[in-house]
């Protein structure tokens, strides 16, 4: 089965540590969604796998829309897609988009999870990454939320922000868990170049947290949601028991997906391809195929990316499984390059399978890195 994820590229305002692609043109929605309503037919010819599990809106800022718009392009995608099996179905929202009248209208066109981008309830933390909610907006989005019968309910929260130290972060965590968040994506501020953040690093007035308060507050995140009952399901994410998210999970399983909309990516199990992240030509050319750029995969690259999606989730790999699809040269190869890791408590071999302790998620990347194929 396959997942369908549309892109809503439309910001009011832009974050200060975003580098996602969005325009903050947003009278330019209408055009955009009925392009998507053309880009559908022929892209869903696209992936092998018809059969539809899961859709997601993302963005930029799909609570912009009015639902039922977000609802057309779901009825365009059932013209095409098997949309009868339908296992979630996911809306980003903006707190202060989410009024009782448009969270009634998401319930009702379909949508039964909202990921409400929440990032922090402290006001003066908001304020410096320019978000334009305040907490007590975040608050009564969620409240209302629940209320409405959202059952699933995600909020993204970051931490590693200077100037806002563990009892932010405490406190921020202790209100997610009152406010009945069954999933929770904590991500760890990164400042990327082409960001507010970033230019401000550059000229020296702003600094990223050193290595300790990283590690620190990792370990808090991980802590109290844990103590919570929440599993530490992957790097970023955690789940009350039954609530993981089947649209990402997906993503790191190597299930197909389609995505529509401008700088949308697709995997059809061979092949990664990808829409313009350009407004002008996205209204130019949906529906066509100079829309989108293409790599094939090769070995490598599926070995490590297998690496990569495995080795982020608590599951690991399993390395009958990795063996099936890589042979048993790789497989060695791999077990002699995880000697070090495996000494060391990076990595833990068990069940069958190699994984990364979520406690040690943090410094996932260099232990994943060092496990790659070179070119
Ligand atoms: S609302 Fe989301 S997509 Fe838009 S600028 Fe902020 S973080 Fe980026």
């Amino acid at each position: 089965m396959a997942g369908l994820y549309f892109h809503i590229p439309f910001c009011r305002r832009v974050c200060a540590y975003c580098d996602f692609y969005k325009s903050v043109e947003t009278s330019r929605m209408d055009p955009v969604l009925e392009a998507m309503e053309r880009e559908l037919p022929a892209a869903a010819a696209w992936i092998a796998d018809r059969r539809i599990r899961t859709i997601y809106f993302g963005g930029g800022t799909p609570s912009l829309c009015d639902p039922g718009r977000l609802r057309r392009l779901v009825d365009r995608a059932a013209e095409r897609l098997d949309c009868s099996q339908i296992e979630e179905f996911t809306v980003e929202a903006n707190p202060d988009d989410m009024s009782g009248a448009w969270i009634e209208q998401m319930l009702r066109a379909g949508a039964d999870r909202l990921s409400v981008g929440v990032q922090s309830f402290d006001d003066d933390e908001l304020r410096l990454m320019n978000r334009r909610h305040t907490g007590r907006q975040a608050e009564e989005a969620l409240r209302s939320a629940r209320a409405a019968g959202f059952r699933n309910l995600t909020a993204d929260l970051i931490f590693g922000v200077p100037g806002f130290g563990e009892q932010v972060l405490r406190r921020n965590l202790d209100r997610m868990l009152e406010l009945g968040v069954t999933h929770l994506s904590a991500y760890h501020l990164t400042v990327e170049p082409n960001t507010a953040f970033g230019r401000r690093t550059e000229r020296g007035i702003f600094t990223p947290v050193d290595e300790e308060t990283s590690e620190r507050e990792f370990l808090l995140v991980h802590r109290i949601l844990t103590e919570a009952g929440f599993e530490h399901y992957e790097v970023s994410n955690y789940a009350l028991p039954g609530f993981r998210a089947r649209h990402n999970t997906a993503y790191w399983t190597g299930e197909e997906y389609l995505g529509i909309g401008p700088a949308a990516h697709s995997f059809n199990g061979e092949a990664r391809r990808w829409a313009a992240a350009s407004i002008d030509r996205y209204l130019a050319q949906a529906g066509t195929e100079a829309l989108y750029e293409e790599e094939r995969l090769c070995e490598r690259d599926r070995f490590n990316e297998y690496l990569m999606t495995g080795l982020r989730r608590a599951e690991g790999i399993a390395l009958e499984r990795f063996e099936a699809l890589f042979g048993r040269p790789r497989l060695e190869r791999l077990l002699r390059e995880a000697e070090e890791p495996l000494r060391s408590g990076s990595l833990l071999l068990r069940e069958g399978g190699l994984a990364i302790p979520p406690e040690r998620f943090l410094v996932s990347d260099a232990v994943i890195g060092a496990l790659f194929e070179a070119e």
